[in-house]
């Protein structure tokens, strides 16, 4: 049973990363994202999640620098957006996000959708960076079931981690069983549904059983699942809410309640039609 916010999961290469993150995704670089992960790491946070699509990666660096945990207590991730893949394009992405984080190097870097025709060389990229030292793990996100086995045919190295929109009304049964035949590490983004999730009314009975918040539910829904999950918010005392998923645990009735919540539905785009 994962127990507290220092729990991690073992990646397929040794590589530890924390159960629970911090997501920033439409937090303003600058003072914003800066207070939002001081908050995060003060309250126990170790993993961070950014792209470079976010637009605020400098700010993630300031974070880092400022933050008072040294750098390799933390775990950062970061991504290589679709306008940049390519095996040169890809280095070079990687290099713009290194200095904006201003890191020697990069805990998880990540494909971030898997643009047709693309991402094998872009793969190609990852592998030569995580060889070289500067990444720590590499991953995909946005990866069907078909982009997985198409890329796997062809790669030296399995991704670490595929990181997908994964919620009560979206559980990925299919993709999360073959993540976990292959050894890669199923990851949720929008994993409140980007708020949705929190109105149910079975999750909210669930919660109110254990005196938990619905959010609090469903992230411990999560890791119970032993997927690792990144909610996003800006406000501290939401931060601190997201964390508190310990020392309760869901009985095996619940989890089955909630799984069955599944109605295949999206927030976000569907990788097959996005890119
Ligand atoms: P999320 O499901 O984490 O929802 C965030 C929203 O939920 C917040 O803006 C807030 O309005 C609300 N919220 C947060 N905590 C709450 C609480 N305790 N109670 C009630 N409401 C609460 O959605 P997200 O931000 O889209 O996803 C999380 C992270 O995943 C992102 O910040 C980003 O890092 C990552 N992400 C990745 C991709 C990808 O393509 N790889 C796409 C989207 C997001």
């Amino acid at each position: 049973m994962v127990d507290n916010i220092k729990e991690c999961a073992l990646l397929n290469n040794g590589v530890k990363m924390p159960w629970l993150g911090l997501g920033v995704y439409k937090v303003q670089n600058g003072e914003e994202v800066i207070h939002s992960i001081k908050s995060a790491v003060n309250a126990g946070y170790r993993s961070i999640d950014t792209a470079a699509f976010y637009e605020n990666e400098e700010g993630v660096g300031q974070a880092i620098k400022e933050c008072g945990v040294p750098r390799e207590e933390l775990f950062i991730t970061t991504k290589v957006w679709n306008d940049q893949h390519g095996y040169e394009p890809a280095l070079k992405a990687f290099e713009e996000s290194r200095k904006k984080l201003k890191t020697d190097y990069v805990d998880l870097f990540l494909i971030h959708w898997p643009v047709t025709g693309m991402y094998k060389d872009t793969w190609r990229a990852l592998e030569k960076l995580y060889k070289d030292g500067y990444i720590r793990a590499i991953g995909v996100s946005n990866f069907h079931i078909h982009h997985l086995k198409d890329l796997m045919g062809d790669c030296e190295i399995t991704p670490a981690v595929n990181q997908v929109e994964f919620h009560p009304y979206l559980t990925q049964r299919n993709l999360h069983s073959f993540c976990r035949e292959q050894g890669i590490q199923l990851e949720a983004w929008g994993p409140l549904a980007r708020g949705a999730v929190v109105k149910d009314k079975i999750i909210q009975e669930i919660a109110s059983k254990y005196k938990k918040t619905p959010a609090q539910i469903v992230l411990r829904w999560d890791v119970q699942k032993q997927v690792v999950t990144i909610p996003k918010s800006v406000q501290e005392y939401r931060i601190i809410e997201n964390m508190e998923i310990f020392y309760f645990e869901l009985t095996e009735d619940e989890m089955k309640k909630i799984d069955s919540l599944n109605r295949d539905e999206r927030t976000g785009p569907n990788p097959d039609t996005f890119v």
